[in-house]
């Protein structure tokens, strides 16, 4: 979805999106919903809203396939990439980050949404908040079952030293 630069007036554009998108190395359930305002000033503009997604992860811990609700609130300032070209303004972009450019006049939307996605999926992924994982031992998920191995393992140790005292 392409949007030109000359059509966003001074009242600002908003823009209501389900679609769906693809996105290398991200797997994602059904269409993407974006509801986004965009405002521009001189040249700059600048975006806001709201982007909400069902991702496809495995959890971090116990590796199991699990369904995830993204919810990604941009709020980002789109400058024409000719901005770059200008000393004085790349110093001042400099410690921002939540900028990104614009080129023939036109904003790519889905460009733009789903480089939001990746700068704000969670670094971990947890198919819940209290998983307890796979077994250090034996592997098992420890969600769905109970395995016996840290017992065993304190009952090693003490025969290991039940011999040291001997
Ligand atoms: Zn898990
Ligand atoms: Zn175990």
């Amino acid at each position: 979805m392409k949007i030109k630069v000359d059509d966003i007036l001074d009242e600002g554009k908003s823009i209501e999106l389900y679609d769906k998108l693809h996105l290398n190395g991200l797997e994602i359930d059904g269409p993407v919903s974006a509801s986004l305002f965009l405002k521009k000033i001189r040249e700059d503009i600048f975006l806001s809203g709201t982007v909400s997604l069902n991702v496809i992860l495995s959890c971090n811990r116990c590796l199991n396939t699990t369904r995830k609700n993204i919810t990604v609130k941009p709020d980002l300032t789109i400058l024409p990439i000719k901005a770059l070209e200008d000393e004085d303004s790349r110093q001042l972009l400099g410690d921002e980050l939540e900028i990104c450019f614009y080129s023939d006049s036109e904003l790519d939307i889905h460009q733009i949404i789903g480089d939001q996605i990746f700068l704000n999926l969670p670094m971990k992924l947890l198919c819940s908040d209290d998983c307890k994982g796979l077994c250090i031992q034996c592997g098992q998920n420890l969600n769905i079952t109970t395995c016996r191995c840290e017992s065993e393992v304190s009952d090693n140790r003490f025969k290991i030293l039940e011999k040291l005292i001997k």
